[in-house]
């Protein structure tokens, strides 16, 4: 090395107002040779002292222990001369035990005939605000991914419970929690109608719990309509309800779940740990709430379509469909267990004159109280349907044929005594009753074709009586 250069190292080291010059701006210097060492003011700022950072590869200690080996194998590549030069980014320990994050960047400026560095020059930055920023993109993005699933799980064709279970399963990646669910208000009490995180979830679907309730938070966030957060429930609210046997609940949030302006449930998820969640995740979970809501609408929505296929809304009986799908099963289960059962067809007789002198919302006004009077007679396990316009279907589960024709009786007699306001002359029935014991499941439609055969029979024979299928047997 050539005495210039040498002299210009000297100058570093020794001319204390150019050193500090350095090292305020973060750079460092190592002589190898001399053993002299200047140590950047990063190191210093975060409680150490010159002679800690110098000594040796000491300051590999204050690294972060995630990212110490392969900031050791980098000084190492340089040490043994295999690399000239080195960039790592890594998080250094301050005195207080907290972390910055720092970017070391350096070249050997001289070496001997190794390659091995005799002065070594770098810069240390501290990144610690690009890596919060950075820190903050990616929750962000995590946020924007969960609910980016969160709205496709609502747009899936999923039940309910599977809806919800997939909704807090996303969720938890954005607000950790141990136990979450989803409750929904009914009359006194709130009912669970999903959940995550529970190891036996069968076992939390049973549960309610009551509703308004003193000391509660899920009543506070009900009552308010306003999310609710504790981050130490054993503090704020001594009377909530701790799971038996498992860790205690310590953070605790929940976010109404609002539909058209009402309360409908309740999301809550929970921690057992102190001070999870702040005002983040108070605001995450309020739009997470926001798409549990229309999953509950679309549900009940759902609901509402499959009630109106299955029921008459004119007669409140039961839906041809409906007849078909619950008769059918009906039908079946007699099979198996080779009970009977039995069918009946019920047509009104000269509804056509009804109309006809006295006008449809007459006739829809005779109907209903005609079917009101069936049902009447009926058990809650019979079936009752509007088979055509006034035409009505009947199954009786466990009915031989003098179980049925006997029904058909009631019905036919109950019928003919109703006395209509708006008419001059009582409104009769005419019945035809098919009764068997399945031999196979598939006799169903014939078993109804019996007793259609036996309605056209009564209808032929005068009307105004039941006839068994079968067995020539009419009763007036
Ligand atoms: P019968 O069965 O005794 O042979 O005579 P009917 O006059 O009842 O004959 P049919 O069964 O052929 O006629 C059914 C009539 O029922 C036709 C229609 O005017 C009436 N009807 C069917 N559905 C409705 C309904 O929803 N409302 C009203 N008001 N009338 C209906
Ligand atoms: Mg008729
Ligand atoms: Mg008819």
């Amino acid at each position: 090395m050539s005495r210039k250069r040498q002299d210009r190292f000297q100058l570093i080291f020794e001319d204390s107002e150019f050193a500090e010059a350095l090292t305020s701006l973060g750079i460092f210097v190592s002589h190898y040779p001399s053993g002299r060492n200047l140590a950047s003011d990063l190191w210093i700022a975060q409680g150490f002292s010159p002679e800690e950072i110098g000594r040796g590869l000491g300051w590999l200690d204050k690294i972060h222990p995630e990212d110490r080996d392969r900031v050791k194998r980098a000084a190492e590549r340089v040490f043994t001369g295999r690399s000239s030069s080195m960039e790592e980014v890594f998080r250094m320990r301050r005195r207080n035990g907290t972390f910055r994050w720092v970017v070391t960047r350096g070249r050997t400026v001289t070496a001997d005939h190794e390659g091995k560095p005799e002065l070594f020059l770098g810069v240390d930055t501290d990144i610690s605000r690009f890596k919060a920023v950075e820190h903050r993109l990616q929750q962000q993005n995590d946020e924007l991914e969960t609910l980016r699933q969160v709205a496709a799980v609502i747009g899936s064709s999923l039940d309910l419970e599977e809806t919800v279970r997939r909704i807090l399963e996303q969720t938890q990646r954005i607000i950790p929690y141990d136990t979450a669910t989803v409750q929904i208000l009914e009359d006194n009490h709130l009912r669970i109608i999903g959940g995550f995180g529970f190891q036996d979830l069968g076992q939390v679907m049973k549960l309610r719990f009551p509703y308004p309730e003193a000391g509660s938070l899920s009543t506070e966030a009900i009552d308010s309509g306003e999310p609710c957060m504790s981050v130490d429930v054993t503090q704020d609210f001594p009377a909530f309800v701790q799971p038996e046997g498992n860790a205690m609940i310590y953070s605790w949030i929940g976010i109404p779940l609002i539909r058209r302006g009402e309360v409908i449930g309740l999301m809550a998820a929970d921690s057992t740990r102190r001070d999870a969640y702040d005002e983040s995740h108070l605001r995450l979970a309020a739009t997470i709430a926001d798409h549990i809501s229309v999953a509950l609408e679309n549900a009940q929505l759902h609901d509402r379509t499959y009630q109106m296929a299955m029921s008459d809304e004119l007669t409140r009986t039961g839906s041809r469909r409906r007849f078909q799908v619950e008769g059918r099963l009906l039908y079946e289960s007699a099979q198996r267990s080779k009970h009977p059962i039995g069918a009946l067809m019920v047509d009104i007789d000269r509804f056509k004159d009804v109309n006809d002198r006295f006008g449809h919302r007459v006739g829809d006004r005779v109907l209903r109280r005609i079917a009101d009077a069936c049902r009447e007679e009926l058990r809650g396990s019979d079936l009752i349907a509007r088979y055509g316009g006034e035409e009505f279907v009947v199954l009786l589960p466990e009915a031989g044929d003098q179980d049925g024709w006997a029904a058909g009786e009631r019905m036919r007699t109950r019928i003919e005594e109703l006395r209509h306001e708006e008419l001059d002359r009582p409104v009769t029935v005419s019945i035809g009753v098919a009764c068997e014991i399945p031999r196979t499941a598939s006799g169903f439609d014939a078993m109804i074709q019996r007793a259609d055969s036996a309605l056209y029979r009564a209808k032929a024979s005068g009307r105004n009586r039941v006839v068994l299928a079968d067995v020539e047997k009419s009763g007036r």
